[in-house]
């Protein structure tokens, strides 16, 4: 799949939507998701135009890798969830549940997060 300029994240990065940032650097934006599903649901995105896991991880530099691993505990450790525990997940494609087509972690927590999946 070819990178879409106009998804919903490639907007925020260049300001036409409004998000919650919570976390900014050179290579990462963290913003806090529209629909949380838990008290801290927080979206940790590169800044490069990468429509999934898959394209990040065959496309990213080094330094673009080490900055969203980095950046996703970061965000949770300030969101005061290092303690208690997370999930960082990443729906990729169509059969993970992706619905934004530019690469996203979500951190999730503040609340026990049960099963990672429901019983088949
Ligand atoms: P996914 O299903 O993994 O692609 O997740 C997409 C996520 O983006 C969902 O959790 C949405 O709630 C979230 N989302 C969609 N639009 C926005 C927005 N404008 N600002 C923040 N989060 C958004």
């Amino acid at each position: 799949m070819s990178y879409d300029t106009n998804n919903i994240f490639a907007r925020i990065l260049r300001g036409e939507i409004p998000c919650t940032k919570v976390y900014e650097d050179d290579h990462v934006l963290a913003f806090n998701d529209i629909n949380p599903q838990a008290p801290v649901h927080i979206l940790v995105i590169p800044k490069g135009a990468y429509v999934s896991w898959t394209d990040f991880a065959a496309g990213a530099s080094d330094a673009e890798m080490a900055a969203l691993t980095r950046a996703a505990g970061r965000v949770a450790e300030a969101a005061g969830l290092a303690e208690g525990g997370y999930r960082v997940l990443c729906n990729t494609g169509a059969d993970g549940g992706q619905e934004v087509d530019h690469l996203h972690l979500h951190v999730i927590g503040g609340r026990p997060l049960g099963r990672m999946l429901p019983r088949a």
